[in-house]
């Protein structure tokens, strides 16, 4: 894909994050890209780091709609806790704030399913 595409997206990923991070009061979150895991993840989030990664190479791969879902996946995460991992509660969250989460793991590749949560490390 032609490198001012990905620029684009990753430019319009930032201003989504921004907005949700706002919409859900997660006061001093930052959203960033990350290259740690281009192989085995599509993003991820670190609550004690306040953090939500996604992988530069998950750009390139998806269009805009679908990147979206998997910034708001890992805001699920953010929102839920670690302890709900990918379970009821996890859920209940991506319904509420619009993500086809527990569908779309079926979609893309989610760190997490690869049995290795960041935060258990
Ligand atoms: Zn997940």
């Amino acid at each position: 894909m032609h490198k001012l595409r990905i620029e684009t997206k990753k430019r319009q990923l930032e201003s989504f994050a921004k907005t949700k991070f706002k919409e859900y009061a997660m006061n001093k979150w930052q959203f960033k890209f990350s290259d740690e895991y281009p192989k085995s993840s599509c993003g991820h989030c670190v609550p004690e780091w306040k953090i939500i990664f996604m992988e530069i190479s998950t750009i390139a791969k998806y269009k805009l709609p679908t990147l979206k879902d998997i910034v708001l996946h890992e805001f699920a995460h953010a929102i839920a806790g670690k302890k709900a991992m990918h379970g009821k509660e996890f859920r209940k969250v991506c319904k509420q704030i619009g993500c086809k989460g527990n569908r779309a793991n079926n979609n893309y590749e989610c760190y997490e399913l690869r049995g290795k949560f960041s935060w258990q490390e």
